[in-house]
């Protein structure tokens, strides 16, 4: 039992989760004074998604610059796009160098927690309890895999994986490898693998949006001067970042200059590198883009264009013991099928249980669609904060900043713990109501509502999203609101 006695000058905290956002909660609580925390997580190593993601040509499509800690910039990425590997390793780095590492309880997944008594009890996987003040679930978005629902899959007799669980002791040059779907994994997957396999199938259900981008390789040369010179690198990191801006500020409006611009430069990038009429058009999507998340990829085109490679856009009809049939009779025989379905990314921390005051469970609160005050804080679930949580903005942004102005304004709502002048803290539901309201009517004008499918789309067909610039988003971060939350 871990568990203390009240002590609201250094409360209990219990952070759920050792990636990203677990690493950087443990650091800036630290950082704050306070020393009585713990986390939790589920494997055996910190890192998360980019742990569990191991898929050939798997790489951060945020420029790694911008995909770092504010605190700890990176003047050795050897890329613009960092592959997952290197991104991997910067985390491990990072929870090493701040001492993380050694706190996190490895191997115990936290499948229940109740608020009860004033203070959050905490049972795990291998028996522990704890007894917490505040909960803090840094347990990731994209993490449970969504597993197409297509007849047959577990009646094939090759081996079929998940992109998320990728099967390293297969060997793939002599296969006929199938992969199904088309969001940025199997994009990623294509890059890699479609010209070293013996077949390559990518069956594809709906055609993307796909931005050329140059990924420049920085030279030894190039990245000492990042190191001997931080000026350099904050400046360049500015740079980056005005240059993203473009993007990102395209997407949450549909009628602006910059998104004509992003879907001149997608629509180029096919006309210009797809030779092939019957293939160009099998390609080209029918919904507008940044609809879906836009792809960024130097060499897509080039890499379905392999002799050995097939864009399959007629629908599989079942998986068969050798391959796939199709609508059309036809059956693709295969050694190797990846799923590169997405994840259900309504779980959250789910499937833990949650319980907050007076047993009110999360699943229930929930039952129609995630939501949360600013993504971060649930009325009635005192002291229980999520980074990356319902509704956050997605959009091509970097999930690192978003998590540092959610653990900055958490820490803001913990001083009045610390302080004394309340021990419970939550939303207030009616601050929350007329937020979701707002949050609804503005997601239902933005550009992922204008007719395509997507995993930013709650199961009501609303987008799951931050809608508001941005900019907006920083802003309202980093001014906490005090009266918008139940202080007790
Ligand atoms: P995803 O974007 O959700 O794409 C899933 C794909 O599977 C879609 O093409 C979908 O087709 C297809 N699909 C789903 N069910 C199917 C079915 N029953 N039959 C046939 N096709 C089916 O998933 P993801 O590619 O794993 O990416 C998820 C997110 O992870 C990304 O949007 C991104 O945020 C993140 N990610 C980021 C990076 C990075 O570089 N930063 C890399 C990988 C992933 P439809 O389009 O027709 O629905």
């Amino acid at each position: 039992m871990s568990a203390t006695q009240y002590d609201h000058r250094n409360p209990r905290i219990v952070i759920i989760g050792a990636g990203m956002a677990g690493i950087l909660t443990a650091i800036k609580l630290r950082e704050a004074g306070y020393t009585n925390y713990a986390i939790y997580e589920k494997t055996d190593r910190v890192g998360g998604t980019w742990r569990e993601n191991t898929y050939p040509g798997i790489a951060c499509d945020v420029p790694s610059h911008l995909y770092t800690y504010s605190f700890e910039p990176n003047p050795d990425w050897t890329q613009t796009f960092a592959t997952g590997p290197e991104i991997c390793a910067y985390f491990q780095r990072v929870a090493d160098k701040y001492g993380v590492t050694a706190q996190v309880h490895f191997n115990e997944t936290i499948p229940y927690c109740e608020f009860k008594d004033g203070r959050w009890q905490i049972r795990t996987s291998t028996g522990r309890e704890d007894v917490a003040d505040v909960v803090i679930a840094a347990t990731g978005v994209l993490h449970h895999p969504n597993v197409a629902d297509i007849p047959g899959l577990e009646s094939f007799q090759g081996v079929s994986f998940h992109s998320a669980r990728w099967d390293h002791s297969v060997p793939l040059a002599d296969k006929r490898v199938g992969v199904i779907g088309t969001g940025s994994t199997a994009i990623q997957i294509t890059t890699a693998i479609a010209d070293k396999v013996k077949r390559f199938d990518l069956y594809q259900r709906t055609a993307q949006w796909v931005m050329p981008i140059e990924n420049k390789i920085f030279t030894e040369e190039e990245r000492a001067a990042f190191r001997d010179d931080p000026v350099a690198l904050a400046q360049f990191k500015a740079e980056a970042l005005d240059y993203f801006k473009h993007f990102s500020n395209a997407v949450i409006d549909a009628d602006s200059q910059e998104m004509a611009e992003l879907e001149a430069a997608c629509l180029a990038n096919l006309e210009d590198h797809v030779k092939d009429p019957v293939l160009r058009e099998k390609l080209r999507p029918n919904y507008r883009a940044g609809c879906k998340r836009l792809i960024f990829s130097p060499n897509f085109y080039q890499a379905l264009q392999s002799p050995n490679a097939h864009v399959i856009t007629d629908e599989i009809a079942a998986v068969e013991p050798t391959g796939t049939r199709l609508k059309t009779g036809e059956l693709r025989e295969l050694d190797v099928l990846v799923v590169a379905t997405g994840f259900r990314a309504d779980s959250f921390i789910r499937p833990t249980t949650v319980l907050g005051r007076g047993g009110v469970n999360l699943d229930d609160v929930w039952s129609e669609s995630p939501t949360a005050y600013l993504s971060i804080s649930i009325p009635e679930f005192p002291n229980f904060f999520m980074l990356n949580g319902p509704n956050g903005p997605v959009g091509n942004f970097s999930l690192i900043s978003i998590a540092e102005s959610q653990v900055s304004y958490i820490l803001t709502l913990l001083e009045e713990i610390r302080g004394g002048r309340c021990r419970e803290i939550s939303a207030n539901a009616e601050v929350s109501a007329s937020f979701e309201v707002e949050r609804v009517a503005a997601a239902k004008k933005s550009i992922w509502s204008t007719g395509c499918k997507s995993w930013y789309l709650d199961k009501n067909g609303v987008p799951a999203s931050w809608p508001w610039s941005r900019d907006k988003f920083f802003e309202v971060m980093a001014d906490p609101k005090l009266e918008a939350f139940d202080r007790v």
